[in-house]
């Protein structure tokens, strides 16, 4: 039998006597028995969506992770969603841009934008869409149905303040719906009235092969795709893994989100570094992993991850991933930005002069020459 996790550090610490949730212990190591190196008080970088409330509809399920659950993560916010085959994320629109990333199975979007092109394509694993924010939008599960994950340009969104069709025309009266769409009240007779249920997530059948659920737009399509298939693009490789970039300058459509799809290979590290940008929101696919996040004033904490947790950090602070799994380890690090960007610790040494750095550290000027002039990204 596996020892019990405990709080005890060399000649430090202690057994735990009280209640304890060893399950949750044992998904956190590094906040039962923190390195060494961890100092000060830091905020909560972690929640995962196994904590998260879901909400359990008749053609699928949602669950968000927000600012409300992981109150430090005001830049972005995400939705875990899952839909049957045929089933229907409602028509919708909301304030925010909406980037995504399918994690199993295919699904059909749609989309709608002010100057009336439209877009309708099908995306499959590890494709990637984006709706730029206000435009509408729905999504429904093909065959197999199909789980993705969601990303919105602001902390504080939530999947169950969108607008949605079925709400808006149950709060109009009918004599307007009339006048507005030039037909007999009659018509509106049998709209969904209950806008305590609306039907958000809901069953339906399965749409036709895409070329005949074509609708042409006498505008055309919009002038850049809203889907990209981020697993055709050829990865960076390197020495600890691979990394795929998406931002706006190969995915047009995507102006206020960028994204890392970031594969670390066991024992690899995603070496030390910071974003000169703007906040990090993590998701974890696979694998587990370890971060520590470095917030000046002499506070550093360390968090443990694994696939379905959210990870955060805020602008500037310096960070690693390290991949302390026997599997591969694989994270999405997502901003909101028009670009990804990165400050490689190793290479900013790398390209200061030596006797500079020599002065700060201490090292020899061996070990300051080994230091690569190419941003490493990814170690072993
Ligand atoms: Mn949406
Ligand atoms: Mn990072």
């Amino acid at each position: 039998m596996e020892a019990l996790p405990e709080p005890i550090r060399g000649d430090e610490g202690a057994t735990i006597l009280g209640p304890r949730n060893i399950p949750l212990e044992r998904e956190n190591p590094s906040l039962l028995v923190p390195p060494r190196t961890d100092h000060g008080t830091v905020p909560n970088l972690k929640y995962s969506y196994a904590a998260a409330h879901n909400r359990v509809l008749s053609g699928g399920w949602a669950r968000e992770v927000t600012a409300r659950e992981l109150p430090i993560a005001t830049e972005l916010a995400g939705v875990n969603m899952r839909l049957k085959p045929g089933g229907i994320r409602e028509l919708h629109w909301h304030k925010e841009a909406e980037w995504a990333y399918m994690l199993a199975g295919r699904a059909r979007i749609t989309a709608v934008d002010a100057e009336g092109r439209n877009y309708i394509a099908d995306v499959g694993t590890g494709d990637i869409w984006n709706f730029p924010a206000g435009i509408p939008h729905s999504i429904q599960g093909l065959e197999e149905g199909c789980e993705f994950l969601l990303v919105f340009d602001d902390g504080n969104f939530s999947e169950n303040a969108t607008f949605l069709l079925t709400e808006w025309l149950d709060l109009t009266p009918r004599d307007v719906l009339a006048k507005n769409f030039g037909l007999p009240e009659a018509v509106f007779a049998d709209l969904p009235t209950d806008v305590d249920h609306t039907r958000y997530i809901f069953n339906g059948e399965l749409p036709p092969p895409l070329a005949a659920d074509a609708v042409r737009a006498p505008a055309g399509p919009v002038p850049h795709a809203y889907s990209y298939r981020l697993h055709a693009q050829e990865p960076i490789l390197l020495a600890g893994g691979t990394a795929r970039i998406v931002d706006s300058s190969n995915f047009p459509a995507a102006t206020t989100i960028a994204a890392a799809l970031v594969e670390v290979e066991p024992g690899g590290l995603r070496e030390l570094h910071w974003h000169p940008n703007t906040d990090e929101w993590q998701y974890y696919i696979e694998g587990q992993g370890r971060m520590t996040v470095f917030a000046s004033s002499g506070k550093a904490r360390t968090f443990d991850y694994q696939a379905g947790d959210v990870g955060y950090v805020p602008f500037a602070m310096g960070h690693y991933v390290e991949n302390t799994g026997a599997e591969p380890l694989r994270f999405l690090e997502m901003f909101r930005s028009d670009r990804f960007a990165d400050i490689s610790l190793t290479q900013w040494l790398a390209l200061t002069p030596p006797e500079l750095v020599r002065a700060h550290l201490n090292l020899d000027e061996d070990a300051i020459a080994t230091f690569p002039r190419d941003k490493p990204v990814i170690v072993r």
